[in-house]
């Protein structure tokens, strides 16, 4: 893997990961140095006693030296915050 000076990678730079660690499909990358990323999950219904189906999505920052594409799975670990709407970074 390429070395990259930036600070919020989580491989060459400081930012630390923590908590939880999600698997999910690259949904968009319209927007610079993030991704949305759908993370599926099952959400139980009390009322009928079974299971229903869920995504979820969640915006993750990606370091220069990861190269993402819409349609590609990913893993996302939990940082601290990096923006308003971002508290992830995309690890692999
Ligand atoms: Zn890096």
């Amino acid at each position: 893997m390429a070395e990259c000076k930036d600070p919020k990678c989580p491989i060459h730079g400081s930012l630390r990961t923590r908590g939880a660690v999600f698997e999910g499909k690259v949904v968009s990358t319209k927007t610079k140095k993030t991704v949305v990323i759908e993370i599926p999950s099952l959400q139980r219904v009390r009322k009928y006693e079974r299971l229903e189906k869920r995504r979820s999505k969640i915006h993750a920052y990606v370091p220069e030296c990861m190269k993402v594409k819409e349609g590609d799975r990913v893993r996302i670990a939990e940082c601290r915050k990096l923006s308003k709407t971002k508290s992830h970074v995309v690890v692999k």
